[in-house]
């Protein structure tokens, strides 16, 4: 980089250090760049000596967006906001702009996006890196369904606008493509309007069977449902947990979301997350939803967003960290599969207090996406001895029920499983090979996942 420009080498300012995904687990060293503009991105790609990985707010759990001994361009200073089309309506971006800025941005507008991850720090470049979904995918569809357009600048220094019709390939690649494709600079994003304000029913469920039978019936009715599943209750009482419906609020004003979001200032002992501890949390959790039910008014963020309430919450495992493993299995497969995933996760012992039920409508469109019509489970697994056997378990299990892993969770999937569960791999790997021959673009995941193919 020393024949950059002295003021370029001062803005975009390299560290290097020690980094995580949002699961603290695994590790890597390596150095982070600054880009202000397309302009440096473009230098950067252009003249940066070893590999190099586009990144967002971080917050992919395991090593999606983690580069040993090499580079991680961060987007988040490429966070304008071009044009916002209130008729359409549309918003014009670039990549670096975080749900949180845009909901802000948005919401005086009486507008909101039409897809949402569960938490305002992802940014738009990294929610289309992973094509992500929210808790309307069965009406919404994953993020990929409302964009209109991605300007992506290849390593070649080149921008090309991409659209479904006019570049079907690349888009689909870069769509969930983990950042391999290319840097995605700009997007338009289609927008809805709503209220800023939800009413959540709240409504408890004995075992696996009943909470699987409320979604179905909610999939379709509700527009937001979303499950949390007591992933310690065992027997008669597996799978038992609270599904939360909601619907925009009839006045669109509603409640503003506080500001007074609570922060974890330390990591909290390894060992004080148990199944006793989180045993007792899940059972209060549970009973706190009276048998009938009940309703609340809540700001749209606040609803979208619950984790965001306690900053650093990644925290509270500890300094070893903690794997995330999300699935998804087909409708057929789900019932038993899932009982045989909570089964084998119960008997382990290892508590797990985030875990989500959702259903997930139809198959995404990128070649990677992760969304396919079924159930998806996502749980926190704190890493400990053993950690790694429970996961490899749950890999087969779901294998084993034709389903497969959110990339973006991920930290222990075998490189083997990955073309059985993402069936247009050969695809992705031949766009790659097209745009990226030499493979400038890297990552830790796709070196473990054998992404590019090759070897
Ligand atoms: C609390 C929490 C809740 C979540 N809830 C959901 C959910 O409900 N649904 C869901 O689908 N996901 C969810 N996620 C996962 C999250 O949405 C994805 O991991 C998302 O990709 C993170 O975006 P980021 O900006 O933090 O990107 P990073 O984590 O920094 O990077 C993720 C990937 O995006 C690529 N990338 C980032 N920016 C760019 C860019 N400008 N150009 C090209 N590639 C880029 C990176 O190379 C990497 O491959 C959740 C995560 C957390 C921590």
């Amino acid at each position: 980089m020393a024949d950059l420009p002295l003021d370029a080498q001062r803005r975009l300012r390299s560290a290097t250090a020690v980094r995580g995904g949002w699961g603290r687990y695994p590790r890597a060293t390596m150095s982070a760049w600054r880009p202000e503009s397309p302009e440096d991105a473009a230098a950067l790609l252009l003249r940066a000596d070893g590999p190099l990985l586009p990144v967002g707010g971080l917050r992919s759990y395991g090593d999606q967006a983690l580069l040993t001994g090499g580079g991680a361009i961060r987007m988040l200073r490429l966070n304008r906001f071009l044009a916002l089309d209130t008729a359409t309506p549309a918003v014009e971006c670039e990549a670096g702009v975080t749900f949180g800025e845009l909901l802000e941005v948005l919401a005086p507008h009486g507008l909101s996006v039409p897809v949402s991850p569960g938490t305002r720090f992802v940014t738009l470049g990294g929610a289309i890196a992973n094509d992500v979904h929210g808790k309307n995918h069965d009406r919404f569809g994953a993020v990929g369904a409302h964009l209109d357009w991605i300007d992506l600048l290849l390593v070649s220094g080149e921008v090309r606008r991409l659209t479904p019709s006019g570049t079907p390939e690349l888009f689909a690649a870069t769509l969930g493509g983990c950042g391999l494709t290319g840097l995605i600079l700009r997007a338009r994003l289609r927008l809805q309007r709503t209220s800023q304000a939800v009413e959540v029913r709240y409504s408890r469920h004995d075992n696996l069977e009943a909470l699987m039978a409320a979604l179905v019936e909610a999939r379709n009715a509700a527009s937001y449902s979303v499950a949390w599943l007591d992933a310690v209750a065992a027997g008669a009482r597996l799978g038992r947990g609270v599904l939360e419906t909601a619907e925009p609020a009839a006045d669109t004003d509603g409640p503003r979301a506080s500001d007074r979001w609570l922060a974890l200032p330390f990591d909290l002992p390894g060992g004080l997350l148990n199944r006793w501890t989180v045993g007792a949390f899940n059972a209060l959790y549970y009973r706190r939803i009276p048998v009938g039910g009940r309703t609340r008014r809540l700001p749209l963020a606040r609803f979208l967003y619950p984790l965001d309430a306690i900053g650093g919450w990644n925290r509270l495992y500890g300094r070893a960290g903690f794997h995330q493993f999300q699935c998804v299995l087909p409708e057929a497969t789900a019932p038993t599969g899932l009982a045989r995933i909570l089964e084998r996760v119960t008997a382990s012992g290892r508590a797990s207090f985030l875990a989500v039920l959702k259903t997930l409508g139809a198959e995404g469109a990128g070649h990677l996406s992760f969304p396919r019509p079924g159930f998806t489970l996502a749980l926190d697994i704190p890493r400990r001895p053993g950690s790694l056997e429970l996961l490899a378990a749950l890999e087969r299990l779901t294998l084993e029920h034709e389903g497969r892993v959110y990339l973006a969770k991920d930290s222990a999937l075998s490189a083997e499983s990955v073309p059985v569960m993402y069936p247009r791999l050969p695809a992705f790997r031949r766009v790659l090979a097209e745009v990226d021959p030499e493979a400038r673009l890297q990552s830790d995941m796709a070196r473990r996942l054998g992404l590019r193919g090759g070897g």
